[in-house]
């Protein structure tokens, strides 16, 4: 039930309350609770989380169902996620025995929650109303109101019944893959389950929240050298790059093989960038300025276009795409890495699906798995069949995948791209900036942190990586304001 519906405008400062007295047990209020549990963290006692009370109510991003047509008949871009995305006192909902909750130090914006915010292309609470139709346990999602969010850093709280290997206190990092294990289709690739979710976008209590609701088989361990804010935005955007480039179930790039990259400064394409150079592979980064080419250089991608200052109109009007313009594309990348590209990262969708295709080299394979310009897609067929070329559909990843994609973060070898950091309090400021175009790499927003720079356990791994694991927040400070 959500207790108050206060919107993120005129919600209370994230800033922490005074230090609550030393009361363990007991009825505690949501926000007592929350700030024992925030010190426990913060002054490493982490072995006291397990008798601290949970709260009866924790703060969390919202949208509400009785809002879900506040934009009807308007352009996407103009419905604000400002206008629709609520900080609400949510209650506490009963733990499944295969479930933790975890305390949420920081999460991240994903697209996602943009989509989620805006109801597009649907609102989400049919999806809610599904889970909930499915079992006992699914039925606590599917409420008036659904906490967003699909990433999360932070520190265990509760376990299950059924839980084994973590434990309260462990630190942790939250991949968004909802997995039923009872149902046979899970198995093999859980991605190719029927009934899989993404937590915080089909599912409810998601991790833009100070607990978060998640099941064991999403945990993986904290990267130790990272803040909790670093930590925090890699999981959806790094692990489905994982999927499209590195895994089997993707393209599985071998060395020497060119990539494509469109948006090569943005939450996908920055992770796209680090796999292909991690590889071998040569990258051929797309952006729309200059600003943005020069951070894609800075990772180490030589091949950079900047569509922007190129003018490329692959569609003359709404109706109709202009071949010459596809052309004029496909020249530009042979000019700068000699050949067309062996795969191409896609995800804009219908602005540049005619683009790829026709660019891609012949037997190429176009990774697509999103459309953030249009999900109904126009491409001239005779370019893909002729020329033997694929397109593979792509969504998330498997606890495999992801889990590997956070081992090599863990180890340092894939870094975070976060830019700016943000107060749970301005989650909207922060979508709307995603949705506008207006950051590079990550968002994130700090939830029960206090501040940025805290949860670092491997100081001299970070001081070794340090250029690379700040490379994005210092570039935002270099061109504008941090979002915090
Ligand atoms: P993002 O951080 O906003 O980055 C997207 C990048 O795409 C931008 O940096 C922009 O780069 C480029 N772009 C935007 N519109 C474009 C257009 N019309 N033509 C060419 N380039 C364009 O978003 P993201 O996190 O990377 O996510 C991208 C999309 O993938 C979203 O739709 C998201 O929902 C989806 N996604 C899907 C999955 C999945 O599992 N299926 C997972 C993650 C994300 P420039 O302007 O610099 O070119």
């Amino acid at each position: 039930m959500v207790v108050s519906n206060a919107t993120l405008a005129n919600s209370s400062a994230v800033n922490p309350p005074a230090p609550a007295p030393p009361t363990r047990r007991g009825v505690l209020s949501g926000g007592m609770s929350i700030e024992l549990i925030r010190q426990a963290i913060l002054t490493g006692a982490t072995d006291d989380l397990a008798d601290i009370e949970m709260p009866a109510t924790f703060r969390g991003v919202t949208v509400h169902a009785d809002e879900q047509a506040m934009f009807a008949g308007m352009e996407s871009s103009a419905k604000d996620p400002r206008a629709s995305l609520h900080l609400d006192d949510v209650a506490l909902p009963e733990l499944a025995p295969d479930e933790v909750f975890v305390a949420v130090m920081a999460s991240s914006i994903n697209f996602n929650t943009v989509w989620s915010a805006i109801f597009e292309p649907l609102a989400t609470f049919g999806f809610l109303t599904r889970l909930g139709r499915e079992s006992v346990w699914g039925a606590r999602h599917d409420q008036p109101f659904h906490v967003l969010g699909s990433d999360a850093a932070g520190v265990v709280v509760r376990v299950g019944s059924a839980v084994r290997d973590w434990k309260c206190g462990d630190a942790v990092t939250v991949h968004c893959n909802h997995v039923d294990d009872q149902d046979p289709t899970a198995h093999d690739d859980s991605m190719m389950a029927t009934n899989q979710r993404i937590w915080g976008f089909e599912t409810n209590y998601g991790g833009l929240a100070e607990i978060t609701l998640v099941k064991a088989n999403q945990l993986m361990p904290k990267p130790a050298h990272l803040t909790w804010e670093e930590a925090a935005v890699n999981a959806l955007t790094n692990s489905t790059s994982y999927r499209m480039l590195v895994s089997p179930n993707g393209a599985q790039m071998t060395q020497g093989q060119s990539v494509l990259i469109w948006g090569a400064s943005g939450g996908i394409g920055a992770y796209a960038v680090q796999y292909v150079l991690n590889g071998g592979g040569i990258p051929i980064g797309v952006v729309s300025s200059p600003e943005r080419a020069e951070l894609v250089r800075a990772m180490g991608c030589e091949a950079v276009i900047d569509r922007t200052a190129e003018g490329y109109k692959f569609w003359s009007d709404e109706t109709t795409q202009d071949p010459s313009e596809w052309r004029r594309f496909g020249k530009k990348i042979r000019e700068l890495i000699g050949t067309d590209p062996d795969i191409v990262f896609e995800h804009p969708g219908r602005s540049t699906m005619g683009a790829s295709v026709f660019v891609a080299k012949r037997g190429g394979l176009i990774m697509t798995c999103a459309a953030t310009s249009g999900f109904m897609i126009e491409y001239d067929n005779r370019y893909l069949w002729m020329n033997l070329k694929t397109i593979k559909g792509c969504h998330f990843a498997n606890y495999r995948e992801a889990y590997e994609a956070n081992r090599l973060i863990c180890e340092g070898k894939i870094h975070p791209t976060l830019s700016a950091t943000y107060a749970l309090d301005d989650v909207g400021e922060a979508a709307a900036a995603v949705q506008k175009n207006q950051h590079e790499g990550k968002l994130g927003v700090l939830v029960l942190a206090p501040e940025e720079g805290l949860g670092v356990t491997d100081p001299e791994l970070r001081a070794q990586l340090l250029p690379e694991i700040t490379r994005f927040s210092r570039h935002a400070q270099g061109g504008k304001k941090s979002g915090h």
